[in-house]
């Protein structure tokens, strides 16, 4: 490993590399990895080049192993006109990142907390999760022939758990409060040696932070005005701001977009305590929204994320499920089946059109983290047409629909 620390998001007080516990001991508080000021891009042939090597200079790794590459990122950047024009903004563009390995951005941050277990010696990684992050560690726990636990809640049904099931991790359904799971996983990984890559903790922040340098490379270093994101633990929001920083503080890029937080209305913990103006969240009790994926009723990153978006001018915004079920559609009319968590941060930029607080000079990115494909279910509540008819009225029904 290079030279380098962990730092208290809260606190700043700083801790070995080499530690696997991802919390502050003092305030609780996430630890997040320096920032690194003096980076720049390896150029060289995006085919052959996995991202950890494209962006070396920007993790602290000594070497990245190919091997345990399954060639997650470089996914694409979509421009659409017609919705530009539609919301009368002047670009928006869909970072798709349904185009990963597991079909979710969890795959960014799960190949560099891999590479930091490895480094580290570990044989045994695990993750506590419902959806893609049980997938992608799954995924990338069996690329690296490392024993591979995976913690599920006890009520997860057969389609969610068979797609995780299928790349043979040790696959535990917990009986017990799920909330306190995360937690309590930290401890036993501490006990056990065992490499627990959850939500948001520094590593696989640190690999979320290649969205940010694909965008800017993306559009010629010319950075948005606005990134949004759909958030729960708020790993993903963290990561993608502090690659935008050290781009900047590189000189790479001349200033830092403005971040939209986006959350569900149905648990919506982060966005309470922005309206309500208080510093720290508090829990949700009564999750309830069709954006599974962005569901946490007590973000780990949560008091954090109130923080960043503090300093650096963003935005936290909820929508309801009927305005993300909207955007899912309209998201789906530009050629992107995006799970109902990647509707949101559609929805939100219409919403903040609609207030006035987007202008009609905004280019916005909005990320699209994981596929449609991943929550058929959602699927139920689309009115989706389809036509019959007799092999000899074809040629009529045709030509009536012309
Ligand atoms: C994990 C996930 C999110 C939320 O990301 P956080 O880092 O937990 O804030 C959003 N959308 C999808 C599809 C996800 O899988
Ligand atoms: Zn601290």
């Amino acid at each position: 490993m290079k030279r380098t620390n962990f730092i208290c998001t809260k606190c700043k007080k700083s801790f070995p590399i080499e530690q696997v516990y991802p919390r502050c001991d003092i305030c609780n508080e996430p630890l997040e990895v320096e920032k690194v000021t003096k980076g720049k891009i390896n150029e060289g042939n995006i085919l052959k080049q996995t991202m950890l090597e494209r962006y070396a200079d920007f993790f602290p790794f000594d070497k990245a192993d190919k091997d345990i590459s399954l060639s997650e990122g470089v996914t694409p950047l979509v421009g659409s006109p017609k919705l530009a024009s539609e919301l009368n903004i002047k670009n928006i563009l869909f970072k798709n990142e349904s185009q990963n390995p597991t079909w979710s951005f969890k795959d960014r941050g799960t190949v560099v907390g891999v590479q930091h277990a490895i480094s580290l010696g570990y044989k045994c990684i695990g993750t506590v999760s419902t959806g893609n992050m049980a997938v992608s560690v799954a995924a990338y726990g069996a690329k690296a022939g490392l024993t591979t636990f995976i913690l599920v809640r006890a009520d997860l049904p057969p389609e969610k758990i068979n797609p995780i099931a299928i790349y043979h991790p040790i696959l535990i359904k917990v009986d017990g409060d799920y909330g306190k799971l995360y937690f309590h996983s930290l401890e036993i990984g501490r006990q056990n040696d065992i490499y627990f890559i959850n939500s948001d903790v520094p590593f696989r922040v640190e690999g979320c932070k290649t969205i940010a340098f694909e965008i800017c490379e993306q559009m010629n270093f010319e950075v948005p005005d606005y990134v949004v994101v759909p958030t729960s633990s708020g790993g993903n929001i963290r990561g993608i701001l502090k690659g935008f920083e050290e781009f900047k503080l590189s000189g790479l890029i001349s200033k830092v977009p403005k971040m939209i937080c986006a959350q569900a209305r149905g648990c919506s913990p982060i966005y309470n305590a922005y309206i309500k103006n208080e510093a720290t969240i508090s829990r949700v009790e009564t999750p309830h929204t069709i954006a599974q994926a962005i569901a946490n009723p007590y973000p780990p990153s949560g008091n954090e994320v109130l923080r960043k978006i503090k300093d650096n001018g963003g935005i936290i915004v909820a929508v309801t499920d009927e305005e993300i079920l909207q955007a899912q559609k309209r998201l789906a009319k530009e050629g992107i089946f995006g799970q109902p968590a990647s509707a949101v941060p559609l929805a939100a930029v219409k919403k903040l059109k609609k207030e006035n607080i987007l202008n009609e000079n905004d280019t916005v990115v909005c990320i699209v983290t994981g596929s449609g494909l991943k929550s058929t279910a959602a699927l139920e509540k689309h009115d989706l047409k389809v036509l019959n008819c007799k092999l000899e009225d074809l040629n009529r029904l045709i030509g009536n629909k012309l």
